[in-house]
């Protein structure tokens, strides 16, 4: 069997192809300016995988159960009420499966990573944005409307900036990539952790600043549904130790009434495609359809 998925992300549009979930094909473009031009990419890149069995489709942001957008704030254009999933569908003849990004990575990395045998994990994922996703005793926990994991909307500064989703002080504002990069005087995050890499203590400090704001909202988390696992990944986590440390050392000094010494708080394991793994296992499992069905949503890991 030959599972399509495809992570649209603000920077990059992800496309996998898994077999016996291993990944036998994989490709990335810039994603585009506007709405169209994206929906063109995905056929395109879709198309360009062959012949597959299903198709899954990772979006960042909230979409209704029809499949159009309602808060897509890191992709460029205007994409509020746009129907994405079923014009998709008509230009491809096949059913695309659509699941939030956050919960494409933690269904990635439970299967697939750094989650693999843990019964309860919470995953987040740093990038443009911030995401995340919830597995609650060896199930994905999508929650009222799908809507769970919204990590990065997490209130970090309470009269802080207004944020795309209407709350002001959002997590995503001042740990999402494009901050960090401000935050660090460099032209973009890659830019930034190589400062840090060469002893920048701005670029270093920003990455910091990030790591405890990112380990805050985790904290606040972690107390309440206490997980077995943490992990934390997404381009941001590519500064490894630089973000990490920050993250652990704030969870330590938080979360005290949780049980820290069983608690394991790690990096992901799959790197960039961890979002189209995900959408590729969520297509194969047959989505939403397996849930309504009242089967799980996948096998236990
Ligand atoms: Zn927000």
């Amino acid at each position: 069997m030959r599972a399509l998925g495809i992570d649209v992300g603000g920077t990059h549009v992800k496309v996998v192809v898994l077999e016996d979930e291993r990944i036998v094909e994989e490709r990335n473009a810039e994603t585009a300016a506007e709405p169209d031009a994206v929906l063109d990419q995905i056929v395109e890149l879709g198309r360009s995988a062959g012949r597959v069995d299903s198709i899954g489709l990772a979006l960042p942001g909230l979409f209704d159960e029809r499949g159009r957008a309602i808060l897509l704030p890191n992709l460029q254009g205007d994409w509020v009420g746009r129907p994405v999933r079923e014009p998709l569908e008509e230009r491809v003849g096949a059913r695309i499966r659509l699941i939030n990004d956050g919960h494409a990575f933690a269904l990635a990395e439970w299967t697939a990573g750094a989650g693999r045998g843990a019964a309860n994990v919470m995953a987040i994922v740093c990038g443009t944005g911030i995401g995340g996703g919830l597995v609650l005793d060896g199930r994905l926990h999508l929650g009222a409307a799908d809507r769970a994991g919204e990590f990065g909307h997490h209130t970090v500064v309470e009269d802080g900036p207004r944020c795309a989703c209407g709350n002001n002080g959002c997590l995503e504002l001042y740990a999402g990539s494009r901050t960090i990069a401000r935050d660090a005087g460099a032209a973009s995050f890659t830019d930034a952790l190589a400062r840090a890499r060469d002893g920048s203590e701005t670029a270093r400090r920003a990455i910091a600043r990030a790591g405890e704001l990112i380990g805050l909202a985790i904290a606040n988390v972690l107390i309440f549904v206490c997980p077995d696992r943490v992990i934390v990944g997404g381009g941001v986590a590519e500064a490894g130790p630089l973000l990490l440390e920050p993250i652990r050392k704030t969870i330590g000094a938080r979360a005290r009434v949780a049980p820290l010494d069983r608690i394991d708080v790690v990096a992901a394991a799959l790197g960039p495609p961890a979002g189209a793994v995900g959408a590729a296992l969520w297509g194969a499992a047959g989505g939403r359809d397996q849930v309504d069905d009242g089967q799980p949503a996948l096998r236990d890991p």
